[in-house]
């Protein structure tokens, strides 16, 4: 399985969508499509708060990672959040479609939630924040597991 870590990231802007973010990462960087997986909407640009967009990367399962460090893209599932969350909380509706997203994806891919990772306990970035805290997001995604597996 190619899938082994989760990685949570930020847009680091509190405006955008798919589209938007992808049409940014091309002419900014020059990667062939947008650096994400998954993006979770805040509300801005005509999106609903915690609505998640499924990106090409992901559908394709492209090999052009959009990336610095391929192996992050390459071996890390990456969920971002619309928003910045050095300058402030996340809206409790993206907090908790985030949640239930990694749930998902720590059950479908058989990712413990202890390798669901901020990119910034990776490599040397403030992203996702530090209003974002990846030990209460660990935490809760294993609860929300159990809760999913007593559901069963
Ligand atoms: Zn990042």
């Amino acid at each position: 399985m190619r899938w082994r870590f989760i990685v949570v990231h930020h847009t680091a802007g509190d405006s955008g969508n798919l589209e938007y973010y992808r049409a940014l990462h091309k002419k900014k960087h020059g990667w062939p499509d947008i650096a994400y997986h998954f993006l979770i909407n805040n509300g801005s640009m005509n999106t609903s708060i915690g609505q998640i967009e499924v990106s090409g990367l992901w559908e394709q399962r492209t090999l052009n990672y959009s990336t610095k460090i391929s192996y992050v893209n390459y071996l890390g599932i990456a969920v971002a959040l619309v928003g910045n969350f050095e300058n402030h909380d996340v809206h409790p509706l993206q907090y908790e479609a985030l949640i239930q997203l990694l749930a998902n994806l720590s059950m479908r891919y058989s990712i413990p939630p202890e390798r669901i990772v901020g990119h910034g306990e990776l490599q040397n970035t403030q992203c996702p924040g530090k209003h974002l805290d990846m030990s209460r997001v660990r935490k809760d995604v294993a609860a929300a597991i159990q809760r999913k597996r007593e559901a069963d």
